[in-house]
């Protein structure tokens, strides 16, 4: 099953990609995650896209459409995958035939002010990349339960003129991306200000229905 998480920085489309996975048995994909990948390790790329990533600005097409390409034809792909961060533009989509064929587009909308403050206060886990709120705490601060290594905040969420360049680049670059998948009825937008339990029993529903 191929299926497509968007919606603003902040609307939840990590955490619910990663356990939407786990419970379809098909690989996350987060061009983001990939990305920092790169710049932990130092590569060249890394180095390259570094201060864009810093910035919020949109790394350029060319490497995206590389990395996702190289990632998605892995045979783990084969049976389908969750993607996170990608389509993030027209273009992207264009030269992606992966996602073209999308079982499911979901769309977690929240509101500008309910972004920037859960940018605001979440922090990540740079191994295993769980994602931490005010409303899902870790257990011992700072620790990530999962595997215990020391929490972090990107810096990208820490530059508020960094969080609204990304921002607006989602409602300028998203519209005719939503409506590519709208209009090949595979579209579902949900309220992404819930508790978390409660989207992803939505989506298990939406992903469990027959088509
Ligand atoms: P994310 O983790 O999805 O919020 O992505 C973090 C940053 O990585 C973004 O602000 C962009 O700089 C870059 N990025 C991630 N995915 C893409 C993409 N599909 N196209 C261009 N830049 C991306």
């Amino acid at each position: 099953m191929r299926i497509i998480m968007m919606g603003p920085q902040g609307s939840g489309k990590g955490t619910q990609a990663k356990r939407l996975s786990q419970k379809l048995g098909v690989p996350h994909i987060s061009t983001g995650d990939l990305l920092r990948a790169e710049l932990a390790a130092g590569s060249d790329l890394g180095k390259a896209v570094a201060s864009i990533i810093e910035a919020g600005r949109l790394v350029p097409d060319e490497i995206i459409l590389y990395m996702t390409g190289r990632r998605l034809s892995q045979p783990d792909c084969a049976p389908g995958f969750i993607a996170d961060g990608f389509p993030r533009n027209l273009r992207q989509l264009l030269e992606l035939p992966a996602v073209w064929r999308a079982d499911h587009a979901i769309q977690l909308w929240i509101d500008t002010q309910t972004s920037i403050d859960r940018l605001a206060t979440r922090i990540n886990c740079p191994g295993c990349k769980a994602i931490y709120g005010p409303k899902t705490p870790p257990a011992k601060p700072g620790v990530c339960d999962k595997c215990g290594a020391a929490l972090t905040k990107r810096a990208d969420d820490s530059a508020s003129a960094a969080v609204i360049q990304r921002l607006e680049l989602y409602w300028t670059e998203m519209p005719p991306v939503l409506e590519y998948f709208r209009s090949g009825g595979v579209l579902t937008t949900m309220n992404g200000d819930q508790p978390i339990e409660t989207i992803a029993a939505a989506i298990e529903r939406l992903v469990a229905r027959p088509k």
